[in-house]
Order: C-alpha cells, then sequence, then structure tokens
C-alpha cells in the first residue's frame, strides 16, 4: 500500500478510511479532503449544516427549491423571493460550515480565458459552488429512496477519473464506456464493483450528450434511476436534468475538480467509496 509517485500516475489504495486513493489533491475551485485525503468532516459537515438550513427553512423540498432559485442569482438576493430574509441566513450558514472547502474560486474566475467566459460550468461562483453542495446534500435525501427502488439503476462516473491512464483499457459498451477493471488499485473498478454489489450498472461517462442519452435508456427502462459521480457544478446539472425527466438520481461529488477542462490537463482525483457505499445503503465500509 502507498501513495502516488507522480501526480497523473496511476491510483493506489489509500491508509485513510474515507477515500480510495492517494493523499490530498487540490482542485481547481474546491477540494472536499482533509490534509489527509480524507473527505469524512466534510460529509459531516455538509449534513450538520443542512439540518441547520432545514430548521430556518423548514421541509426538504421547500428547501431545495429555495437553494436552487438563490443559486441563479449572481447578485444580492431579490426579496421578491418570499424567503429572502431565511435564505441570507442559509447563505452564512453554509458560507461558514462550508467555506473553507473552496480552493481559489475568485482567482479561478479572475483568469478565465475569453474562449470560456459563456461556460456555465466553469464560470460557477462562489455563492453557486456552496449552494450546490447543500443541493446535492438536499436531492441525495429527497430522490434516495426512490432511486434505490427503481427496477433499473445505472451509474455514470466521470471520465476524468481514469482518462489520465495511457493504459486504461476501458471499452466501448452499449450505452457508454465500460471499465475491464484492468488496475485493482483504479478508483473506477472500485466504484464499478461497489455499484454492482448493490445492482446498480457503472458505466464511465464519456458522451455530453445526457439528455439524449437518459431519453434512450428511458425507452429501453421504465423503470431508471441514475447515480453520478462528477465534480460538484457537473453533478447539480445532472440531477437537475434527471429531475427535469422525471428520473430519481442521486450523486457522490469528486474529492476535487481536476479534470483538462479546469486544469488545463487531466489530474488524479478522488471519490468517497464511503459516501457512495452510504448512498447505496451500506454501511459505509465499502472494503
Ligand atoms: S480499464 Fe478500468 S481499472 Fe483499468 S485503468 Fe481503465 S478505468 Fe481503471
Amino acid at each position: 500500500m502507498g501513495g502516488p509517485e507522480v501526480e497523473g500516475r496511476s491510483i493506489l489504495m489509500s491508509p485513510f478510511p474515507g477515500s480510495a486513493g492517494p493523499h490530498l489533491f487540490t482542485g481547481r475551485t474546491y477540494t472536499l479532503t482533509d490534509e489527509g485525503g480524507d473527505p469524512s468532516e466534510y460529509y459531516r459537515l455538509v449534513r450538520k449544516t443542512a439540518d441547520a438550513c432545514l430548521r430556518l427553512v423548514p421541509g426538504a423540498g421547500r428547501l431545495l427549491r429555495a437553494v436552487r432559485e438563490a443559486s441563479t442569482w449572481k447578485g444580492r438576493l431579490p426579496w421578491s423571493m418570499g424567503r429572502g430574509r431565511d435564505m441570507k441566513k442559509v447563505l452564512v450558514a453554509v458560507d461558514s460550515a462550508l467555506g473553507s472547502y473552496l480552493t481559489g474560486v475568485e482567482e479561478h474566475l479572475r483568469t478565465l480565458s475569453p474562449a470560456h467566459l459563456f461556460d456555465t460550468t466553469l464560470r460557477t461562483t462562489r455563492r453557486q459552488h456552496l449552494l450546490y453542495m447543500m443541493e446535492i446534500e438536499l436531492n441525495n435525501r429527497l430522490a434516495r429512496a426512490a432511486f434505490l427502488e427503481a427496477p433499473y439503476r445505472m451509474a455514470l462516473i466521470a471520465h476524468c477519473l481514469k482518462d489520465f491512464r495511457e493504459d486504461c483499457r476501458a471499452v466501448n459498451g452499449d450505452i457508454e464506456m465500460l471499465c475491464s477493471r484492468c488496475d485493482g488499485g483504479c478508483l473506477v473498478r472500485l466504484a464499478s464493483e461497489l455499484l454492482e454489489r448493490f445492482g446498480v450498472e457503472p458505466y464511465i461517462s464519456a458522451s455530453m450528450d445526457h439528455r439524449g442519452l437518459f431519453q434512450g435508456l428511458m425507452a429501453r427502462h421504465p423503470g431508471l434511476g441514475v447515480l453520478g459521480i462528477a465534480c460538484i457544478p457537473e453533478l447539480v446539472m445532472g440531477l437537475r436534468l434527471c429531475e427535469e425527466l422525471g428520473l430519481p438520481a442521486v450523486g457522490v461529488p469528486l474529492d476535487a475538480n481536476r479534470c483538462s477542462r479546469w486544469m488545463g490537463q487531466c489530474l488524479e482525483t478522488t471519490v468517497s467509496l464511503t459516501e457512495l457505499d452510504r448512498l447505496l445503503g451500506g454501511t459505509g465500509d465499502w472494503n
């Protein structure tokens, strides 16, 4: 067992309980792991903060709608939202609990190239990042039971968990890429095996047309449920798309956003298999 020798090379098993993977990797705009590479404190705080926010805006569905609405406003929250006063308290609570997990959003936005100014993912603001963290937690609370009961469940794992590997042997599958389990310590393999243990078909997400993908799958599998593993902004967009299509969907964010889109080159990242296991109905002991 050991850490990585060179960033961007193979992922080895971690000695840390939260994530399988190496020590801390800093993301472009957020990093959920502590200095030991463990994201469990983030998950403890996001749950605690969601509970606190629910005391301000009772009802997970109502709070989720308010959080989404607030995340679309880049300036001051309009009082016409009706919940303006409570949402300001929500924002303060979320910022004070989770703000330290943001890593250079302002610097990233300041240095965004003109070619990316219209990219809504890359333009995600500090407030949006924080509200998206809350949105994922609330969404999972609301959609988890329906997802677990869905007759056919599939997962899309972000391609950036694997595509820095020159020797990755993933192959084209019926709808998306399939991991061929060539590397015992690869996070895509570990996540895929965990997902299969809970009856969820794992795919590596490569296509950009998720709407077309889901619509095709819905025609083949009327009881479709979706699980996503992606960076925070991409995961939120995927969860919103699933809700629009009437699909129960849950997700686990990558521990840090380090794909080529954010970093200019694809660098290694991790995901919490403990959280994935819990979301799937396990105890969090994914080994
Ligand atoms: S085939 Fe699977 S286990 Fe092998 S490197 Fe690619 S994603 Fe990892």
